[in-house]
């Protein structure tokens, strides 16, 4: 081989001879390879071909020095070439220098001789592969070779390997400073499960030091909460058993239990045999903390602790589940607070807060443990009982629940009454699921509310081709309050001294597109169980006073117009929202009537007298309408500032041939007068009803007798003409 060799670099200096310009220079690059390959072999003929890696390369003949062709051809190829790479030079030669290299090419040759030509002498940190395979960094030098003309002919490329960068003391040292450092505990046992390290953090977290804890297992830390099932698992991990990680609970020092999240693994031996096993794990109470906090925000109610909505479905759902399964019986109830917003409306959210905490702790108080309360919104509780005998039971409990708001609330100085109202669905006869329960047993409620007085009721089917009617109904009523279907009539009054008309009242009519003229009392109740009323009542207002209005601009006699207000529009903001009224459509306060009834009293006269007070002051006339129906409290009558009664129909209807009518009809006038009030009597449809009240003392009649409810302008000719009542 040595005299090919030498022969073959013999034929290289006899061509040099002929040659010139860049051929001259390969040559004599080839021949200095040759020479220097030919040096290598000599001093190293006892080695094997390829070195170890990690032999000292320190002679300069070692080098690993690598020229090549400006087209990246190689062209030389070193002992020490040989010796890093592990390739021959016969393996070498005359390959692409990207055959070395560790990576897909990002950077070209053409590229690095660019970089080389912008820089000059660039040394950069590059990636090559072995013969092995194995891949290994170095630092690449590259510069030109040059032939005399100073023209680059090739490149000479040298590489020195990149030590490694951390010896094994100091990476020894480093990696036990980061397990010191960890945040994390870090905790490694040996083969018989004893502690043998443990780092800071994990005193830190358990309480123990690392004298008390080596020599001891890691039952050190045992919480004794989790099933044995679920620690041989943890401990076959221990043991090899594959790498585990999950969340444990453990426990400190103190006795604390503790949720940590713990990663466990097992070191081998050459033989793969487990020598230790550690276990790193954080404290994680902090994070199950805020999970806890989250899982109370999404779930109960901040206000009462109870659960709410979401939650109060999911254990709903799983008791159906449960129920379904023992055929057993269960029950739904809503329960509405009556009067809660006027509580909150004038004694401030405060109270009402306090209230319906105080509210909650009765109702839980009044249940069994199994039986599952919540609060889904405002004033709005529901109980669920998961497993009862009879349907009548939970009229039991809603009666418990009912009585249980008997005693008054003592909050802030204040004696609070309120009541409720229950509606209840019972599973599996009226739904089988929470939200068909739910919907039933809140028609049921909505049935009981309307009456504006406590109790409870079970639902029934009709209640709900009432309620699905009614949605519809509402849906088109709400229609009709953007659109322009409804109207108000006016029913005069006439004075029974004069027969002259002295005023009207507004009566609410709704002219829906396909059922012709709906009276109100189609629609006035559906408006208040749902709440349009305040809609509906706004609408009222502000039309009658756009008609007084423009009826004072046509120079038309100015009379009083009285419109009827629902309790539910009865509140503290009453006062200031009819003073704005007035003003915006500049229609005197006196030409304004207000028509109430006594129904209002269920917002508890404490709230209502002093609105009245307030409207009163304001210089609003109330008229207490339908007298004699409802609750008829003498002594609240004279706590009204009214300057009108008006005696319901009921009572007209019978006169003068009933006597108990009559007798009433007789009280009602002699009490009015009394206490100064006009008598108004309404329905009035006969001569005799007439002549009777009039001999009473009534002041005014309103009724058939005279006239039905007209349009505006049918009522506007009838005042134009002097329409009179013939009293005689
Ligand atoms: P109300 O305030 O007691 O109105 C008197 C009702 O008696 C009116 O019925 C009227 O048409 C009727 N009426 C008057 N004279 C006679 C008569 O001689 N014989 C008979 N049989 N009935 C007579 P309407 O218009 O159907 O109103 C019924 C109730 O609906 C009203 O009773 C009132 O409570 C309510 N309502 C009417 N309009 C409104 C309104 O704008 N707002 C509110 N909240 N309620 C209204
Ligand atoms: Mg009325
Ligand atoms: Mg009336």
């Amino acid at each position: 081989m040595s005299d090919s060799r030498i022969e073959r670099c013999l034929d290289l200096c006899a061509g040099a001879h002929k040659q010139s310009g860049d051929d001259l220079s390969r040559s004599l690059i080839e021949l200095q390879n040759e020479l220097r390959s030919l040096s290598n072999d000599n001093t190293r003929t006892n080695e094997s071909e390829a070195m170890p890696a990690d032999c000292n390369i320190d002679d300069w003949i070692h080098e690993p020095v690598i020229t090549m062709d400006l087209a990246g051809y190689l062209t030389g190829w070193s002992r020490g070439a040989q010796i890093l790479f592990g390739y021959t030079p016969a393996e070498a030669l005359g390959q692409h220098i990207l055959f070395l290299y560790a990576d897909e090419p990002s950077t070209h040759n053409g590229e690095i001789f660019e970089l080389f030509l912008n820089h000059g002498n660039p040394l950069m940190e590059v990636r090559r592969r072995k013969k092995s395979g194995e891949i290994f960094r170095a630092n690449l030098s590259l510069k030109h070779i040059l032939d005399d003309n100073k023209e680059p002919v090739g490149m000479e490329a040298i590489l020195s390997r990149v030590a490694d960068r951390l010896s094994r003391e100091e990476k020894h040292r480093l990696h036990a400073r980061i397990i010191e450092d960890s945040d994390e505990g870090i905790l490694i046992i040996d083969s018989d499960e004893r502690i043998v390290s443990v780092n800071s953090a994990f005193s830190r977290i358990t309480g123990y030091s690392s004298a008390e804890a080596i020599g001891e297992t890691p039952d050190l830390l045992r919480s004794g909460v989790h099933s044995a099932d679920f620690r041989a698992r943890v401990r076959g991990a221990m043991h090899g058993a594959g790498a585990w990680h999950g969340e444990i609970i453990g426990r400190r020092k103190n006795g604390e239990l503790f949720p940590q999240s713990v990663s466990i693994g097992v070191v081998r031996d050459h033989a793969g045999v487990v020598t230790h096993a550690f276990s790193i794990f954080s404290d994680i109470t902090v994070l199950r903390t805020a999970e806890e906090r989250m899982q109370k925000i999404v779930n109960y109610d901040s206000l009462t602790g109870l659960p709410n909505r979401t939650l109060f479905h999911q254990l709903v759902e799983q008791a159906l589940i449960s129920a379904r399964r023992n055929n057993d019986h269960g029950a739904l109830l809503v329960i509405d607070l009556n009067r809660f917003t006027s509580v909150n409306d004038s004694l401030g959210h405060e109270v009402g807060d306090e209230l319906l905490r105080q509210v909650g702790q009765r109702f839980r108080g009044v249940l069994r443990d199994e039986d599952i309360l919540a609060r889904i919104s405002g004033d709005e509780f529901v109980v669920a009982l998961v497993s009862i005998q009879k349907r009548e039971h939970s009229g039991l409990v809603a009666e418990k629940l009912l009585a249980s708001l008997a005693t008054p609330f003592v909050i802030e100085s204040h004696a609070l009454h309120i009541e409720a109202c229950i509606g209840i669905a019972v599973y599996p006869e009226d739904g089988l699921n929470t939200a068909a329960l739910l919907r039933f047993a809140d028609i049921a409620m909505k049935r009981v509310q309307v009456n504006f007085e406590a109790g409870y009721l079970f639902y029934c089917p009709e209640m709900n081709i009432r309620a699905k009617e009614q949605w519809q109904l509402e849906g088109e009523l709400r229609q009709a309050l953007t659109g322009h279907d409804l109207l108000l009539h006016y029913q005069p009054k006439v004075s029974l001294r004069s027969g002259r008309i002295v005023g009207a009242e507004a009566l609410i009519r709704w002219n829906h597109p396909e059922r012709g003229l709906i009276l109100p009392g189609k629609f006035v109740p559906l408006a208040e169980e749902t709440g349009l009323i305040l809609e509906l009542g706004n609408w009222v207002l502000e039309e009658a006073c756009r008609q007084i209005k423009s009826w004072l601009e046509s120079g038309l006699e100015a009379i009083p117009i009285a419109v009827n207000l629902s309790a539910r529009q009865f509140d503290n903001q009453l006062p200031g929202y009819l003073q704005a009224l007035i003003e915006r459509h500049g229609v005197p306060c006196e030409l304004l009537k207000l028509e109430i009834t006594e129904s209002l009293l269920f917002r508890g006269p404490e709230i209502v007298i002093p609105i009245m007070n307030d409207l009163a002051a304001y210089g609003f006339t109330l008229a207490l309408d339908d007298f004699g129906t409802g609750y008829s409290s003498l002594a609240y009558l004279k706590k009204f500032p009214i300057t009108t009664l008006k005696i319901d129909r009921a009572f007209v209807v019978g006169v003068p041939e009933d006597e108990n009518d009559c007798a009433i009809a007789q009280a009602i006038v002699t009490m009015g007068k009394q206490l100064r009030q006009e008598i108004v009597a309404e329905g009035v449809e006969t001569l005799a009803q007439m002549a009777f009240l009039r001999d009473l003392g009534c002041d005014q009649l309103q009724g058939y007798l005279f006239s039905p409810p007209v349009t505006a302008e049918e009522f506007e000719l009838m005042l134009r003409e002097g329409r009179r009542l013939p009293l005689d």
